[in-house]
């Protein structure tokens, strides 16, 4: 870009009068840039803070699960003990659950750890908002919302939605999971300009490289017990709920859910590209809303050049581990059904264990060009090396996590190429719907059919449209197992676009 400087540069045909009034001109007019410039680099690391605080919140809220999970239990005991000792005779075996679920709680502590210690955060987590007299700071992006959880109707108890997120849930600015990774180096079909965007599993050759900002702290200092904050339990929950994901992305036991949700959209990809293996470059695909990452690792495996785009780091830091980390299936052990006693048939059936990963990624093999890219939807690509870039672009339970839903359909609409695919899963719950306490939350929340009429106006055609009677991180051996019947479509891109 040419700077305003020198844009006003003089040139020596000027009289002196001129030359001096335009140099005047030209040093406020650096000055300006250099307030400018400051503005922006304090800007930036306030950013930055911010997103270091938000992490190490994300990071707290991981090594407080063991401790939440212990209370609970303590909580457990707590009423077993007010039975009267006829009712206690009644269920003799409730001392033995108590150590049995004790025992659960350290094993799901145990591969938390794990993920964590394998986690090389991307910034210095180290800085602090000390001397940051903003207003705003109250009200940061960061602090707004992050996961997923309303679509996990397994984060909620029989009566009442104890997964409440957005007020007190804490996630990651866009604009600071896009730094993430500022050393990478660009993914094939990303320009110089994306780069910074990128958190990524570099496939190379039947292995996955996990590249690492250089601001990481290497020593781990802040998994130091005694740096922690006590976060609010309803993040310890996200973890939770981040357990229940890995089932539905990484155990045989989410098998059925993938069934469901991955594998028409698989099948779709696989007959809509029919000569894929034939062509020099594969075909491209972009999941935005990647969640743990399996949907966009097995669309690598079925020949596309796929990238996940995900923002945030509960799940970053979980798929990261798995896709990067995991050495042979079924390398963990957890207990993803322990922290409710709601709905189950059996004791053996909340206590029963799980393994992962079903499989090992880096030998699922993959196509070359696999990534996760970390950033908002709308920003990360929005960019303008983004314009045309994708064949396919496919959507999983995502579209609803949009605060303006049309955004996401323009994005879409912007990023394929003429005739590429949207291939769409999942239903219309509104993440910022009812946001109680937040009245200047935007959502907008459209119809099924309006957001076809949306994109029908960004040059989308209907190709196939149905639903889908689906689960989203249901335990298969629950008693309740909340169903949605959702849209799954795939639009084709016309060359006529609304701008
Ligand atoms: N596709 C996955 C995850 C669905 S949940 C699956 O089917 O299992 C929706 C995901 O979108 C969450 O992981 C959430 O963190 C992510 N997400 C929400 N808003 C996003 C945004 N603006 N940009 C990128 N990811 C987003």
């Amino acid at each position: 870009m040419i700077s305003s400087s020198e844009m006003t540069e003089p040139t020596t045909a000027q009289a002196p009068e001129t030359v001096t009034a335009v140099a005047t001109e030209t040093e406020m007019s650096r000055e300006r840039d250099g307030e400018e410039e400051e503005k922006i680099r304090r800007q930036k690391k306030l950013e930055e803070a911010l997103e270091a605080k938000s992490l190490r919140r994300i990071i707290s809220a991981y090594l407080n699960y063991p401790e939440a999970a212990e209370e609970d239990l303590k909580k457990w005991e707590r009423s077993y003990r007010k039975l009267s000792p006829a009712h206690k005779a009644l269920v003799p075996h409730y001392a033995l659950k108590f150590e049995r679920l004790k025992r659960c709680i350290s094993t799901n502590s145990y591969f938390i750890f794990n993920m964590l210690q394998a986690f090389e955060p991307p910034i210095d987590l180290s800085q602090d908002l000390d001397g940051y007299e903003d207003s705003n700071l109250d009200c940061a992006p960061h602090e707004k919302y992050v996961l997923d959880e309303r679509h996990d109707s397994s984060c909620q108890p029989a009566l009442t939605n104890n997964c409440a997120h957005e007020e007190e849930s804490k996630s990651l600015h866009d604009s600071e999971l896009q730094r993430m990774n500022a050393s990478d180096p660009p993914p094939k079909n990303h320009s110089e300009d994306t780069r910074n965007h990128d958190e990524r599993y570099d496939c190379d050759g039947d292995h996955l490289n996990h590249d690492h900002g250089n601001a990481s702290l290497s020593s781990h200092d802040w998994l130091d017990p005694s740096l922690q904050t006590h976060v609010p339990l309803v993040d310890v929950d996200k973890v939770r709920c981040i357990i229940r994901n890995i089932v539905r992305d990484w155990a045989a036991e989410g098998q059925r859910e993938r069934d469901q949700c991955y594998k028409p959209i698989l099948d779709e990809l696989d007959s809509l590209f029919p000569d894929r293996q034939k062509k020099s470059t594969p075909p491209s695909c972009l999941v935005p809303g990647a969640g743990l990452g399996r949907l966009a690792l097995e669309i690598s495996c079925l020949g596309f050049i796929s990238q996940g785009n995900e923002f945030s780091y509960y799940m970053m830091i979980c798929s990261s581990f798995i896709l990067n980390y995991a050495q042979v299936p079924g390398e963990w052990t957890i207990y993803p059904w322990i922290h409710s006693n709601c709905n189950s048939l059996s004791d053996n059936d909340q206590l029963r264990p799980v393994s992962i990963p079903d499989i090992h990624p880096a030998s699922a093999g993959i196509t070359e060009g696999f990534s996760m890219c970390g950033g908002d939807f709308v920003e990360v690509y929005n960019e303008s090396c983004q314009a045309g870039m994708w064949d396919a672009v496919v959507t999983c339970f995502f579209i609803d996590t949009a605060h303006n839903i049309i955004e996401y359909i323009e994005t879409i609409s912007k990023i394929l190429k003429d005739g590429g695919v949207w291939i769409n899963l999942g239903p219309l719950l509104y993440h910022f719907a009812d946001t109680y306490g937040h009245d200047n939350e935007m959502s907008v929340e459209l119809s099924l059919e309006d957001v076809k009429r949306v994109a029908s106006q960004y040059g989308f055609e209907i190709e196939k449209e149905r639903t889908i009677e689906t689960t989203y991180t249901t335990n298969p051996r629950s008693m309740m197992q909340n169903r949605y019947y959702a849209a799954f479509w795939t639009m084709r891109k016309k060359c006529a676009i609304m701008t």
